[in-house]
């Protein structure tokens, strides 16, 4: 079974609900398991609605304290693992670039949520200007390297290998980079990881990226705020 995980990101308000309504209603994609992550505030009313469904709900970042704290604003694994959800991404090169976390610190969250028996999403991936500089695999090394925990094996743990240039962009590394990309992710995690394809995923590249070997499923952004796109891609799994 491919892995296909929805990142809403900041989008969603609770009229979106009917989206999750909408995947719930559809049969059941064969050859996929469906991970949905809304903004923090849809957590608790998704839950419920997927409960005992095939949709399991997830959430977008934790806390890289494993207990309670004052931590103003943050959320910690334990937290979410008591509101019901069951993964977590953490890395996403969105927090990396724009809330300034380092390897260090997604590795602490990525710790965390292993700790709090949530599955981290540990995304990587370099920028434009590493791949024009022909870094990508020593970038992609270094991630692993650095931002994977200790405690992780490779059934609580998935990577996602997204390239920053292609998300949100509509501009996708060819089918040998993706190979290569993921070639070297699993190389460097070490054996049974699996390791999902992110980057401006669309119901109609969806069957050939997952079709590259190495490719475990896709972390999918903007097309996953619509039901029909969602499933239009579960179902090139
Ligand atoms: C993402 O948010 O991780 C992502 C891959 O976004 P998009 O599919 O919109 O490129």
């Amino acid at each position: 079974m491919k892995l296909i995980v929805g990142n809403w990101k900041m989008n969603g308000v609770r009229a979106d609900i009917a989206q999750l309504e909408m995947l719930l209603q559809a049969p059941a994609p064969p050859r996929a398991d469906l991970l949905v992550c809304p903004p923090l505030t849809l957590v608790l009313a998704f839950v419920e609605k997927a409960l005992k469904s095939h949709v399991k709900i997830g959430a977008q970042d934790c806390h890289s304290e494993q207990v309670a704290g004052a931590y103003t604003g943050d959320v910690s694994a334990q937290m979410l693992m008591d509101a019901g959800i069951t993964h977590v991404i953490v890395g996403h090169s969105e927090r990396r670039a724009g809330h300034g976390e380092t390897d260090a610190l997604v590795r602490a969250k990525a710790e965390a949520a292993v700790m709090a028996g949530l599955l981290p999403i540990l995304c990587v991936g370099e920028t434009l200007a590493e791949r024009q500089g022909g870094q990508t695999l020593a970038v992609l090394h270094r991630q692993v390297r650095d931002s994977m925990p200790g405690c992780a094996d490779a059934g609580r743990l998935v990577i996602a290998y997204e390239p920053v240039w292609a998300i949100g962009t509509g501009l996708t590394p060819t089918l040998a980079e993706v190979a290569e990309a993921h070639h070297a992710i699993a190389e460097s995690a070490g054996a049974g990881y699996r390791v999902l394809y992110g980057g401006s995923v669309k119901p109609d590249n969806a069957a050939a990226l997952m079709a590259v070997p190495g490719v475990d499923g896709v972390l999918v952004g903007g097309a996953s705020l619509k039901a029909v796109d969602f499933l239009a891609i579960a179902n090139a799994a």
